[in-house]
């Protein structure tokens, strides 16, 4: 049914697995699709799960395969269902009948065939709910030039700007390119994320958001990536800055990442937000403290769980 996972060439890896004949490719994932979660969801930004909640479908496997992946039950540990095409379509229809917001596809990248089906599916039958593509950042330009055909919000988590450190945790030292690029492209193609509401009143239809998570002990991470957002965009693009990391047995086990983030690391990289004076920023508190916030009217705390 769907050619591309025959030779797979759907994410930066291009690994070229036959998925169809069974063979995993590095994200771990046959071409038989696996959904770990389908559900309305509270915890993302007030923009995106409103009154009714995100529809989030959680899929198994990743291309990115961070190794202190927030959700690493699911993204290593490849837990979750096997579905049919037409099985996922029905979910998912019954996920719109509850009157979700969007349709967020979290972890999507390696699973676009399906994806794009599904979203053909639903522009048939004439519901107009935007799509949601909540992605690791670590995109394929020529399969995203594609994916901006069809989905309305781009999600993208940018996690690294040093590549010795994205080769560490996903073996890969161009993500920082590789996600910047992306970026790019996705702003070019879709603008940023509208209507820009912090309050949740007004969920958005389009555009894309910048996420990113803090990683303890990596300021400068972040700080870079700051910088670079501030010199691609300008200080209009839309930005979910994350304090929620949480150690997985795997930094433990590497002595790598094995606490959560210390307070006057966020600080940093919050006073960059501020300095940089980004406009629209969503902030996660850290421990409930939100004394972070620049003074700005439009950035607001964020007191979710994204989990990813
Ligand atoms: S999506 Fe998976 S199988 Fe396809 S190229 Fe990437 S890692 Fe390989």
């Amino acid at each position: 049914m769907f050619p591309e996972y025959s030779h797979c060439q759907l994410c930066p890896r291009r690994c070229g697995a036959n998925r169809l004949q069974g063979q995993l490719g590095a994200c771990g994932e046959s071409a038989q699709c696996r959904i770990a979660s389908i559900t309305p969801h509270f915890g993302e930004e007030p923009c995106l799960s409103g009154s009714k909640g995100s529809g989030t479908i959680f899929f198994s496997g990743c291309s990115c395969g961070c190794l202190f992946c927030q959700n690493f039950q699911i993204s290593h540990g490849h837990q979750g269902n096997l579905v049919t095409p037409d099985e996922l379509l029905y979910r998912v229809l019954q996920l719109c009948k509850k009157g979700v917001h969007n349709l967020n596809f979290v972890t999507p990248d390696h699973w676009w065939p399906h994806i794009r089906f599904i979203c053909n599916e639903i522009r048939k039958s004439n519901l107009d709910i935007p799509f949601v593509w909540n992605t690791s950042g670590y995109s394929s330009l020529e399969q995203l030039r594609e994916q901006t055909q069809l989905i309305d919000i781009f999600l993208p988590d940018f996690k690294f700007s040093d590549p010795a450190l994205a080769r560490r945790c996903m073996g890969d030292a161009d993500y920082p390119k590789i996600a910047r690029d992306a970026t790019r492209l996705m702003a070019d193609k879709v603008g940023f994320l509208r209507p820009w509401d912090t309050t949740g009143e007004m969920t958005a239809t389009h555009g894309m958001m910048v996420r990113h998570l803090v990683l303890p002990g990596f300021v400068q991470n972040s700080l870079q990536i700051l910088d670079w957002l501030a010199e691609d965009f300008g200080d209009a693009v839309p930005i979910s800055l994350m304090s929620q990391f949480t150690p997985v047995p795997e930094c433990s086990r590497q002595s790598f990442l094995d606490r959560t983030l210390a307070h006057d690391e966020y600080k940093q990289v919050c006073q960059r937000v501020g300095e940089l004076g980004f406009r629209r920023v969503f902030i996660q508190d850290l421990g409930g403290d939100s004394d972070f916030m620049p003074d700005f009217n439009e950035n607001q705390p964020f007191p979710g769980n994204l989990k990813h």
